[in-house]
């Protein structure tokens, strides 16, 4: 039976992974600081673990029976929020600090006991982001440039793609000098349902959802943070589990982009968000709000060409069913009291 570790497993990405490789047939651990908030893990063991100490990294990498390893580690694990937490730049050094650490951790934990044992047999999957692209590239909300070939000469917007381009060299250093086998990919903005959807860490599809949601039916104001006229894509979060599952399974180790095509303004996510509501409502624009790069977009010409992997949902069909659990999440919390 193939074995995975996936770090990071109580939280969005990391507990949909979980669930994906127990239906391939995999034994899974999963580590995080807490369990997934959501659902219940449906991992076969999991650890509570601070990835930031390297006791808790070899902890994480060992199996109790000499000679066992894993056959993927699946690392999601990161100091992460929507722009609320990572553009407002009060969060830079922890953000750094903390996901920084887990990667240097995890990685030299892996290389000796990769040496103690003689064995290199564990591939890693590293979740890296369109955060690493260069903000000059991203300055035309209808024109962005985020092929994977432009992320240098570097300038991220902010620090945490700093530390993801930092870290994406790590891995491929790590690959360079010790072996281990790695895939790393970009995630293009991945929501859906189980996603966080309050409490500051949210990104902003969910953020949208809980707005209209907490509407009553007879309409009301919502805000929307910047003039609404900033361009993204989103991709729905059993898309980018399949896209990341076909990339371990090949010889391709990336950076590649996994993310949609389908850019859409913020106000054009409010448009489809208030369509799936039966909603009709007037918008405050916070122009003063952290909003991050001016336009993004997914370029899918390489996956498409190493994997034949493309998005295929329609952003408003992932957004319906990221409402529909979303509307239900809040409901569930008023009957809580
Ligand atoms: P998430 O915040 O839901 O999951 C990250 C998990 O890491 C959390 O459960 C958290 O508790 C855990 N964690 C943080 N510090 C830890 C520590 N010291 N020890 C152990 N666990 C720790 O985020 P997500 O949306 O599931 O993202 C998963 C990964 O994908 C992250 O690395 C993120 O940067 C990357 N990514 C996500 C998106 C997206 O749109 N969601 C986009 C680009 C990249």
């Amino acid at each position: 039976m193939k074995r995975a570790l996936v770090l990071g497993a109580g939280g969005f990405i990391g507990s949909h992974m979980v669930k994906r490789l127990k239906d391939e047939g995999f034994w899974v651990r999963g580590v995080d600081l807490k369990y997934p908030e959501y659902s219940e893990t449906v991992a076969d063991e999991f650890l509570i673990l601070d990835l930031r100490h390297r006791k808790s990294a070899i902890q994480s990498l060992e199996l109790p029976v000499q000679g066992q390893h894993f056959d993927h580690v699946y690392q999601y694990a990161a100091d992460m929020g929507g722009a609320g937490y990572i553009f407002t730049g009060e969060n830079d050094a922890d953000v750094m600090f903390n996901s920084a650490s887990i990667n240097l951790n995890i990685l030299q934990s892996q290389a000796e006991l990769n040496l103690q044992s003689g064995t290199i047999s564990t591939k890693f999957f590293y979740s890296s982001s369109a955060c690493i692209y260069p903000e000059q590239n991203q300055m035309d909300p209808e024109n962005p440039h985020c092929e994977e070939a432009s992320a240098y000469p570097a300038n991220p917007d902010s620090e945490y793609g700093w530390e993801k381009l930092f870290s994406e060299r790590l891995f491929f250093a790590y690959n360079r000098n010790y072996q281990i086998p790695i895939a790393v990919a970009r995630f293009h903005n991945i929501f859906g349902p189980e996603g966080t959807w309050d409490g500051g860490k949210e990104k902003s599809p969910a953020a949208i959802c809980r707005k209209v949601a907490n509407l009553p039916e007879s309409g009301g104001e919502i805000e929307i943070w910047g003039d609404g006229k900033q361009t993204r894509s989103f991709l729905f979060i059993d898309e980018c589990i399949e896209a990341t599952r076909r990339l371990m399974d090949s010889d391709f180790q990336g950076p590649v982009n996994i993310g949609s095509e389908e850019m859409v303004t913020i106000n054009e996510l409010v448009d489809i968000t208030g369509r799936i509501a039966k909603k009709s409502f007037s918008r405050k624009y916070k122009l003063d709000a952290p909003t991050g790069v001016r336009g993004r977009n997914s370029s899918n010409d390489l996956i498409r060409e190493k994997l034949g992997w493309d998005f295929q949902m329609t952003l408003e069909e992932g957004l319906s069913h990221t409402y529909r659990w979303i509307s239900n999440q809040i409901k569930s919390q008023e009957l809580r009291g």
